[in-house]
């Protein structure tokens, strides 16, 4: 198939969110826009949200079945990749399409200018298309921290029995799980407990001390809320439970969908008030804090993971699928 580079018709800077930019293109048989977020931290995410029109002409030669996919590149290497969806199933039969993609900018990546995002696009029989957008990854500074584990929290983080292996595999699955047709919330996410006071964040670099002398190192992938036990904890936005049940590590837990590959984790409830399957509002309360599993004090850990990358929940309540800028739903 024969590729070829849009041409770019501007390049506008959106006032009301800072972090995003709106790119136009067009040609013989399109006209569009893409507003993404050019900049990201390690740990954060890139959306894209990519509106097409196709014109009369395609039209009439065919019934364009569109499909896109996004790029995050670094140099002329491949990072990641993710395929558009559409915010409804007859949008892509539509000559009108609307479409959303999402990119986890892992806690590892290496911050610098060298990062780009490529959008290939195709509709039918018309040959593929591609977008370069400008994209760089900023610094970010980490937090440090000790955490001497008593007995009974050192027996959890070293069990490694079949049963908690079994308990990490199941979560997993779901957390790679991207299921296109999923669209629950578009909306910035809210915090998950009425309190916004913090004992830990997103990023802390973490090294856990054993009674056995051993040690291990490893990211905290979520925020701590520092509440007392059976405080209310509410679903960040709309979604679907997809979780509901009690593990070794992260005792009373709940995992709520919000988009294709976009999920948010509640962990150490004391108690839980939805089921498996159960479909939910933003700020309905799903259950009460607690210190079940690893914890060495009553908080509620909150998380939240893209395409199985854990990623930074206050990246989340902003607009970040850019649901504000264009007038539309
Ligand atoms: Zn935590």
């Amino acid at each position: 198939m024969t590729k070829k580079t849009f041409f770019f018709i501007a390049l506008v800077i959106n006032g009301a969110l800072a972090f995003s930019n709106t790119v136009s293109f067009q040609d013989d048989n399109y006209t569009g826009t893409v507003t993404y977020n050019e900049t990201a931290r390690p740990g954060d995410a890139v959306f894209a949200r990519m509106n097409v029109k196709i014109s009369k002409t395609l039209k009439k030669k065919n019934a364009p079945d569109t499909a896109a996919s996004l790029i995050l590149m670094k140099g002329n290497r491949k990072i990641d990749s993710a395929q558009f969806y559409f915010f409804n199933q007859k949008a892509k039969k539509q000559p009108a399409a609307e479409m959303l993609a999402s990119i986890p900018v892992s806690l590892w990546t290496v911050p610098d200018s060298h990062y780009s995002l490529k959008i290939i696009f195709t509709a039918g029989v018309t040959p593929e298309k591609e977008i370069i957008l400008p994209f760089k990854v900023e610094a970010r500074s980490f937090n440090s921290e000790v955490l001497d584990l008593d007995e009974r929290n050192s027996g959890i983080k070293q069990n490694m029995t079949a049963e908690r292996m079994a308990q990490i595999e199941k979560l997993n699955n779901i957390l790679e799980t991207v299921m296109p047709q999923d669209i629950y919330s578009l909306k910035p996410f809210v915090h998950p407990v009425k309190s916004e006071r913090m004992t830990a964040y997103f990023g802390d670099k973490r090294v856990y001390k054993y009674t056995d002398g051993q040690s291990e190192t490893s990211y905290h992938y979520g925020h701590d809320y520092g509440v007392p036990e059976k405080t209310d904890v509410y679903a960040c936005a709309d979604g679907r439970v997809v979780m509901s049940e009690f593990r070794i590590s992260t005792g009373w837990s709940i995992v709520i969908e919000h988009l294709p590959g976009l999920y948010s984790l509640y962990y150490h409830l004391s108690s839980p008030d939805v089921q498996e399957n159960d479909f939910v509002r933003q700020g309905q309360k799903i259950g009460l804090s607690g210190s079940t599993g690893l914890a060495t004090g009553p908080h509620l850990h909150w998380e939240v993971r893209l395409n199985a990358a854990a990623v930074t929940p206050d990246f989340f309540m902003r607009d970040f699928t850019f649901s504000s800028s264009d007038g539309q739903k």
